[in-house]
């Protein structure tokens, strides 16, 4: 087996892709047009007929969906297929508050979990690895979506879900697990449970994990590639669009590869709607031109990030994604900054004596917020002087407020304080919405 699951697609040359993603667009916007009611008047308020795409040149004429469109259509408002040719749905972790249901028709299963086995492939992976995948089974798309893709390769799969992380420790050992696939906070769990039992590295055989559903830094990454011995390689996706493996990254792990096939992504100015040129950080935006039953068209993600065209040294010419840095529903405003968690982790990580987890706790007093970042400590610096951990905190607090502008109250914490993550974590907890 190769290093690419889908040489032809993933290694196009740019104008054949592109040729093939107008083909795709024009047929999808005429199924959509078609079968879906709820998109047809949104074409029709904004002028335009599915005569008037006639390649991606034209994919700007078309109206954006968002997540309030998706409620409103709840639940079944932008299906495009007869219930009876659907045999799944998944929907969302709720993460935001506000639960999708997408669905499926056996094509649109199988171009998932392709674009799945894409990324365990580039991730190393054969039909002679056990792939071992603790994202959540059920409703949420990370277990489905990564058991199918294990399949497709051909890899021994074991079906753990999340949870029971001792007995996931047991069955890598016993069983051999080689790659592992779950939530990066996860991860970081299973490597601490892991030493926690007396274990190292040396006595697993992972090799490579493939980690997303959540924002997590360049120094989370490092610190799970230490605390596993393996390779960390990012993937990127989200229900509207499928589940996991709209994205996905490469040895080269500088960002995630779009399926372009069957994405077509553009970076949009989040305020004015207005198309950004390639480089630009904004928002993303997806059009799914293959999808059978929930084909959404220039679906806003809310996430923040940039796009490049820059030559891979995979081989691989579909556009890369940066990491997003979390999406703008996550971006907390205190005292008037803009902060998103994946800043202040990044801050964190680089200290040598805290773990990978904490919280942001904010709050309002009067009319003033309050701003506190606990940061758990490492089992060594929890023994040491008072001296060096007060010296830990003025070097945080520092740090926080060089790259926010603003002050936080840093309060270090007992190892093993903060409640541990077996899926998407929760790291802010904002008690100005409860007042
Ligand atoms: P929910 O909206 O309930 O979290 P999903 O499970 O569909 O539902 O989550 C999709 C979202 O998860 C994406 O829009 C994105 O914000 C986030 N996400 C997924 N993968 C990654 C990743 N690799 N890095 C950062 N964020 C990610
Ligand atoms: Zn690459």
């Amino acid at each position: 087996m190769g290093r690419y699951w889908n040489e032809k697609i993933e290694c196009m040359a740019r104008e054949d892709m592109k040729r093939l993603q107008s083909e795709r667009l024009v047929a999808q916007v005429k199924h959509v047009w078609d079968n879906v009611p709820y998109y047809r008047k949104l074409m029709e308020e904004k002028g335009v007929a599915p005569e008037d795409i006639k390649g991606l040149e034209d994919l700007h004429k078309l109206p954006f969906l968002t997540k309030a469109d998706l409620r409103d259509a709840y639940p079944y408002g932008l299906l495009a297929k007869p219930l009876a040719d659907c045999v799944r749905i998944q929907s969302t972790s709720g993460t935001t508050g506000r639960r999708v249901v997408a669905f499926y028709t056996q094509h649109d299963l199988d171009l998932w979990e392709d674009c799945c086995a894409r990324a365990i492939t580039a991730a190393g992976g054969t039909n002679e690895d056990v792939c071992q995948v603790c994202y959540g089974y059920g409703l949420f798309t990370g277990g489905p979506g990564l058991n199918g893709g294990s399949h497709k390769v051909g890899c021994l799969t074991l079906p753990m879900s999340s949870g029971n992380t001792e007995r996931q420790i047991q069955f890598m050992r016993d069983l051999g697990s080689t790659i592992l696939c779950c939530t990066p906070s996860y991860a970081a769990y299973i490597g601490e449970t892991l030493h926690d039992m007396g274990y190292g590295p040396d006595d697993i055989k992972l090799k490579a994990g493939i980690f997303g559903a959540e924002p997590w830094t360049e120094e989370m990454r490092h610190e799970i590639e230490r605390l596993l011995g393996i390779k960390a390689y990012d993937i990127y996706g989200l229900t509207e669009t499928s589940g996991p493996g709209v994205s996905f990254e490469c040895e080269e792990q500088t960002g995630m590869h779009i399926n372009e096939d069957h994405f077509i992504a553009e970076i949009i100015d989040p305020d004015t709607g207005e198309v950004l040129p390639e480089g630009s950080k904004g928002e993303l935006v997806f059009t799914s031109i293959t999808k059978e039953a929930f084909p959404l068209l220039r679906y806003r993600t809310r996430d923040i990030c940039v796009l490049t065209r820059k030559k891979c040294s995979c081989g691989r010419t579909l556009v890369k994604m940066s990491k997003p840095m979390g999406r703008s529903d996550d971006m907390l405003i205190i005292k008037g900054v803009n902060v998103f968690p994946s800043q202040i982790e990044s801050v964190l990580l680089k200290m040598s004596n805290t773990t990978p987890n904490y919280q942001i706790v904010v709050d309002r007093v009067g009319s003033v917020d309050t701003f506190e970042i606990k940061v758990e400590l490492s089992d060594e610096m929890f023994s040491d002087t008072i001296r060096s951990v007060e010296e830990l905190e003025k070097k945080i607090s520092s740090d926080i407020q060089g790259i926010l502008g603003i002050r936080a109250k840093i309060s270090l914490v007992e190892p093993k304080s903060i409640p541990r993550s077996e899926g998407k974590a929760v790291r802010v907890i904002d008690r100005r919405k409860l007042h």
